[in-house]
This record gives C-alpha cells, sequence and structure tokens, in this order.
C-alpha cells in the first residue's frame, strides 16, 4: 500500500480564481486517514474555498483533487454526488436546518436519497441524536433550540451516513464557548471513532489543541504542522517500513 492509499484528499497544485481573485493559489496538501486538523487564517484568506473543493462542492479552476483515491476531475457531477454522499459529513458555521422540521426528521432525511427505507433512516437518526447528547429533543423544531443544540442536530445529521471524511467550516463561530466546547468535545469524539475530521476555526485556542494546523494567507498555505508527519510517513511507506 503506498501513502497515497491512505490518503483521503490529496490536492495538487489546486488553485480557484474568481475573476481578478485567487482565492486558492497552487495548494498541495495530503490529509490522511485518521487525521484531526485545523485549517486557519485570517478571513479571505481561502479558507472555505478549500473546504469545499476538498468537499467536492466546487471544482477548481486548476490542479488536482483526490477524494478516497478519486480524481474527482475524471468524475461526472452525478459520480462527484455519489462520491460525496458515500464519504463526506459537511458542518457550517450556520446550521442549515429547516424551519419547522423537527430534528429526527431533520437528521432522517440526511438519508433521503441513500435507497434507505425510511424506519431505518429515522432509526439510525435517533442512534445519531443520542450520540450527540440529543435524546431528550428529537421532536424539538430549529426555533425551539439553543445554537449548541443546533449545531449538535447538524453533527448528527453529518455523520449519519457514517462518513470517512467530516469537514465543518467555522463549526463553533455561532456559539458561546461553553457550546463552542460541547461540539469540539463531539468532533474529537467523532475523531476517537475512527473519522477523519477537519476543523474550519479562528478560535487560535481549537486550533493550538488539534494535532495538525494548517494555515492560509492570501490563498497561500504558509504553513503546515503535518507536513514533515506527512513526509515521514511516505518515506517510511516507501523505503517499505
Ligand atoms: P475565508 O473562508 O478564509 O474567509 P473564502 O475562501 O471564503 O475565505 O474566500 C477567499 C477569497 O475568495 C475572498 O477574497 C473572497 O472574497 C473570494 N471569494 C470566495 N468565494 C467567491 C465567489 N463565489 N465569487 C467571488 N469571489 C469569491
Ligand atoms: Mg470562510
Amino acid at each position: 500500500m503506498s501513502a497515497a492509499d491512505r490518503a483521503v484528499v490529496e490536492l495538487s497544485a489546486v488553485t480557484q480564481r474568481y475573476g481578478d481573485v485567487v482565492a486558492l493559489d497552487a495548494a498541495d496538501l495530503v490529509i490522511r486517514r485518521g487525521e484531526l486538523l485545523a485549517i486557519v487564517g485570517p478571513s479571505g484568506s481561502g479558507k472555505s474555498t478549500l473546504l469545499n473543493i476538498m468537499g467536492t462542492l466546487s471544482r477548481p479552476t486548476a490542479g488536482t483533487v483526490r477524494v478516497d483515491g478519486h480524481d474527482v476531475g475524471r468524475l461526472s457531477d452525478r459520480e462527484v454526488s455519489a462520491l460525496r454522499a458515500g464519504t463526506i459529513g459537511f458542518v457550517f458555521q450556520q446550521f442549515h436546518l429547516a424551519p419547522g422540521v423537527p430534528a429526527l426528521d431533520s437528521v432522517a432525511d440526511g438519508l433521503l436519497y441513500s435507497g434507505t427505507p425510511r424506519g431505518t433512516r429515522r432509526r439510525l437518526a435517533e442512534r445519531a441524536l443520542r450520540r450527540v447528547g440529543l435524546g431528550h429533543r428529537l421532536r424539538h423544531e430549529p426555533h425551539q433550540l439553543s445554537g449548541g443544540e443546533k449545531q449538535r442536530v447538524a453533527l448528527a445529521r453529518a455523520v449519519l451516513g457514517d462518513p470517512l471524511l467530516l469537514l465543518a467550516d467555522e463549526p463553533t463561530g455561532a456559539l458561546d464557548s461553553r457550546s463552542g466546547a460541547a461540539v469540539l468535545g463531539l468532533l474529537h469524539e467523532l475523531h476517537g471513532a475512527g473519522t477523519t475530521v477537519v476543523v474550519i476555526t479562528h478560535d487560535r485556542d481549537i486550533a493550538a489543541s488539534l494535532p495538525r494546523e494548517v494555515r492560509l494567507r492570501d490563498g497561500r498555505i504558509e504553513h503546515d504542522t503535518g507536513r514533515a508527519v506527512t513526509r515521514g510517513a511516505a518515506l517510511a511507506v516507501e523505503a517499505g517500513r
């Protein structure tokens, strides 16, 4: 097995332009299975652009994106959707829960297009909500939940299909520090259970508490505390160790 086989995400010279703006400038990044890392950088430095590209939500202007070994640029939109649905879960700063929909249904609907029968979807959704500590809020609608609870519903929905990769864009950005800490704790738990987790954060303490930190500035990766580790692992694999 080569190091590349074990990569969940592999970006090579990925560039994203919006007109004159270079949102991402020839970024190289390898994320291996089981990693937990922070992506940090000032506002406008390209963090969300990077996350959306590794999440296959957008295709870059140039460069190669591999997700779980698949070259995304060679896949049709339909194939990319299937890859995304089977591999990646998302959490965003704004929770994206439909108004008026009870938590259980919000979560169960995450598997709406997977062909899973309704009863099974609901059973899985209930289990996921219990996992994030919301077993007592199954019938609550978004307006009846606190921000922290809403984010936990969003997390339950994101992990319902047991994704290989969880991408979180400022997941604690709209939360008070206590709710933020609870959400971060859940991300650690999911990581402990084997999920690869990528967290965009403005919070220096959160970033510093994670095993790897990738720093962006003006669309460039200016620092990556995991790069040496990644290289070392690749060399060890090449050497057959
Ligand atoms: P961050 O998440 O670090 O705040 P973004 O990735 O959202 O940064 O944006 C990086 C740069 O790209 C910014 O200058 C932003 O204005 C620009 N940008 C992002 N998305 C678009 C878009 N859809 N159209 C035009 N410019 C965009
Ligand atoms: Mg952003």
